[in-house]
């Protein structure tokens, strides 16, 4: 398959009136039962049309997911969340009024125009309305229902640049719109709004605390998808399979600064000395004490928002560079920290050191 590149001029946030075109050859394509990649506030979404099985069937297959795996329908305007989901809960309409546009996913009832083959077979739909201008152009020219997990290959780090999208789906998309987004760059937060209290499924940079805060009770994360002993079946299907992975083994080193600065130098070490290219995850002040062959800079020590805008890029830039040992600083697990270290740890394969 021929893939388009689409280049979009927008800046600030604001699409210029010479992507305009693009952007409408790229819903047509939606709209004719193509797929295309675009730009999301979070990470490049791969897009279908979210009400044809075929479409649903052509991203699982670009992908390589497994199709028990539901998609995201993504809306750009609040009155298309009535014609997917079933039985609007008061909690939604308060979420969607703070949240929304935005990284905020939520499942509900779905209706019945919504195909099993979006859902995974489930009689629920996630359903998100990104804020990112070319995002929301395109679901527009589109038709108002796009299925859209992330760009990349089934299993790699979601792709936060155009350059790692086209990497992944050229040859597989029929256009790959490249501008824009990744202003957060990790995946939304997903709330179960079909169970009592909600239930977040997948952790992001809209928190548990923000959304207790609006819905007036507390939320709390699915135990299944944050330690893998729990033996639980996660609620969100997608949260049971490998996820964001480099090529290289990652690992995770936690403890006081110190102790992690030199035990990774030690792992380093012996990892040299048996021929392995070394990489190391570090926030800015400890990242020159390392004695790695790549070192990859997080950002300012606490920094969460540039930690996570960074991770996927860090992620594929080790595989860029063919390094096949990896040592991660560890974050701190509150606020938006928690969908760092949910996405580090399964990266990581729950490999973690403690120092
Ligand atoms: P991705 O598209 O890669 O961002 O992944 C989408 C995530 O949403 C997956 O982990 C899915 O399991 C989850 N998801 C989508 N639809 C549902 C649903 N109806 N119920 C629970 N989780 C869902
Ligand atoms: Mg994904």
């Amino acid at each position: 398959m021929d893939t388009e590149i689409i280049t979009i001029k927008a800046q600030n946030g604001y699409l210029s009136e010479d992507d305009i075109p693009g952007i409408e050859k790229a819903g047509e394509i939606i709209k004719r039962g193509g797929i295309v990649a675009f730009p999301t506030e979070t990470v490049y979404g791969l897009g279908g049309d979210a009400l044809s099985p075929e479409s649903s069937r052509k991203i699982y297959a670009a992908k390589g997911r497994p199709s028990d795996n539901p998609l995201i329908v993504h809306i750009s305007r609040l009155e298309s969340l009535y014609d997917i989901a079933e039985d609007v809960p008061d909690e939604a309409k308060k979420l969607a009024q703070v949240f929304w546009p935005g990284p905020l996913t939520m499942i509900l009832k779905k209706k019945s125009i919504v195909p099993d083959e979006t859902t995974g077979g489930l009689d629920t739909v996630a359903v998100r309305f990104p804020s990112d201008p070319v995002a929301r152009a395109l679901i527009s020219a589109s038709g108002g229902f796009v299925a859209a997990p992330s760009a990349n290959i089934s299993g790699r780090p979601s792709p936060t640049e155009a350059k790692y999208v086209i990497e992944d789906m050229n040859g597989r998309a029929d256009a790959i719109i490249d501008g824009g987004g990744g202003e957060i760059g990790l995946e939304s937060t997903i709330v179960d709004l079909t169970v009592t209290p909600p239930q977040i499924l997948r952790p992001g940079f809209i928190t548990n605390e923000m959304i207790g805060r609006v819905l007036g009770t507390e939320v709390e994360t699915d135990r299944a998808i944050i330690s893998p002993e729990s033996g639980k079946r996660p609620r969100a299907p997608g949260m049971k399979y490998r996820h964001y992975a480099p090529k290289g083994e990652l690992v995770i080193v936690e403890g006081g600064d110190e102790a992690v600065v030199s035990g990774i130098n030690e792992l380093v070490k012996a990892d040299k000395e048996s021929g392995f290219k070394t990489g190391v995850m570090a926030c800015d002040e400890n990242a020159g004490r390392y004695d790695a062959d790549i070192v990859k800079k997080t950002g300012p020590k606490g920094d969460q928002k540039e930690a996570a805008r960074r991770l996927y890029s860090i992620l594929r830039s080790f595989d860029d560079e063919e390094v096949t040992k990896i040592y991660a600083e560890s974050f701190e697990a509150e606020g938006f920290g928690e969908a760092i270290m949910n996405r580090l740890l399964k990266a990581a394969g729950h490999k973690i050191i403690k120092k």
